[in-house]
């Protein structure tokens, strides 16, 4: 079965050097918040081009405290999309504030910039913008609408790590970047772990605090919550962060590939931001027969995937709830056609050669 990532292919890829960083974090004392995960904040920060990386328990967490840290909270408002991982809207919940869910644009399903005079308020405080599938927002309008507004821009680099937008590292550019290391992201450990980046040394500072009770040399000064990053986490991190660039130019390679050899086919291709380098989280083409296409490939053995089946402002804890847009037709559309093909630097030519035979027979079976 070729699945659609797999991040058990990138463990056999750097086996021993994980291995042994592994035992060496659980033959010393110092389980949590140690000497790996400051090594990982410094090269992390150094790898996006910023000057801090703090080490969070997650990408949800990550959101949440860079919005507690810029003082967004109960009765605010914050911009995002409503195509996205659940985690952006959840997390912007988590500090009170109401998520405010605008649309993508339909060649790059990413925020519509567009639609933010519409749902402006005087309560707006944050835009976030969700560079989607491995490719920027539109960072130029979206930076512009925030200088004018006087508001912040949080750039959630969940799908990301080491992407570029006009040369710049995203999450290098708004006031605060995010990212999820879950396991099949781009950078991804072995359980859960985020990480936040700035260039405010003392929004840094604040978000140090936060993640740790809100204390300041073991006194509160924040209301806190723990949201530390185990030293395991951060020793696989900082393996695998040696190896980002090269893992993201293979994911291009293959991007490459299908773009390549499917476009005769029925399908709509991914398209690329001028100026932008994608780093190809997913493979995400648009098709009509979407449900026969999937059952077709898993009959032969590959596993593709849907993301996002619901757009969030559709699904049950969100519906009828949360401010939109007044057209969201495109995240609406995208949900009933996207297929994300097999995507990860592990894939072969030949398993990718497979896959796009595969979803060519699909289609002259169905006598396109
Ligand atoms: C994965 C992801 C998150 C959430 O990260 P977790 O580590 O699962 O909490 C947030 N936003 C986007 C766009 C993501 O892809």
């Amino acid at each position: 079965m070729i699945l659609c990532a797999d991040p058990s292919a990138q463990f056999d890829s750097y086996q021993n050097e994980i291995e042994e960083a592994v035992l060496a974090v659980m033959r010393g004392n110092q389980y949590v918040l140690g000497e790996e995960v400051a090594s990982l904040e410094k090269e992390f920060a150094d790898y996006i081009e910023t000057t801090s990386a703090i080490g969070v328990a997650n990408g949800t967490d990550a959101i949440e405290l860079a919005l507690r840290a810029l003082g967004v909270g109960l009765g605010d408002e914050v911009i995002t999309v409503s195509h996205t991982a659940v985690a952006t809207i959840a997390a912007i919940e988590a500090t009170g504030a109401d998520a405010v869910l605008v649309d993508v644009e339909p060649e790059y399903y990413t925020l519509n910039p567009n639609q933010l005079e519409e749902v402006f308020s005087v309560k707006t405080r944050a835009i976030i913008a969700v560079h989607l599938y491995g490719q920027s927002a539109n960072l130029d309008l979206i930076t512009d609408f925030c200088k004018v507004k006087n508001i912040f821009l949080i750039e959630d680099a969940s799908q990301a790590h080491g992407a570029k937008y006009k040369g710049k590292r995203l999450g290098s550019i708004g006031d605060i970047g995010c990212f999820s290391c879950y396991p099949t992201k781009n950078l991804g450990a072995i359980g859960d772990a985020g990480l936040i980046t700035t260039k405010d040394t003392d929004l840094a500072t604040k978000i140090r605090m936060l993640r740790e009770y809100g204390w300041n040399n073991r006194i509160s000064e924040y209301p806190g919550r723990n949201s530390r990053l185990d030293e395991i986490q951060a020793a696989v991190l900082r393996i695998k962060l040696k190896y980002l660039d090269s893992d993201n130019e293979k994911r291009r390679q293959i991007a490459q590939y299908y773009m390549a050899n499917l476009a005769d086919s029925q399908t709509s291709l991914p398209v690329i931001r001028l100026d932008n380098e994608s780093v190809f989280h997913l493979f995400v083409i648009q098709v009509e027969r979407r449900q026969e296409l999937l059952d077709y490939l898993l009959s032969k053995g590959i596993q593709a995937g849907i993301h996002y089946p619901a757009p969030v402002h559709l699904q049950p804890a969100y519906k009828n709830r949360v401010k939109l847009a007044s057209n969201m037709r495109v995240t609406e559309n995208l949900s009933n056609k996207i297929v994300s093909l097999p995507m990860y630097p592990e894939l072969s030519i030949q398993e990718a050669t497979e896959i796009i035979n595969a979803v060519k027979s699909f289609f002259e079976e169905q006598g396109c």
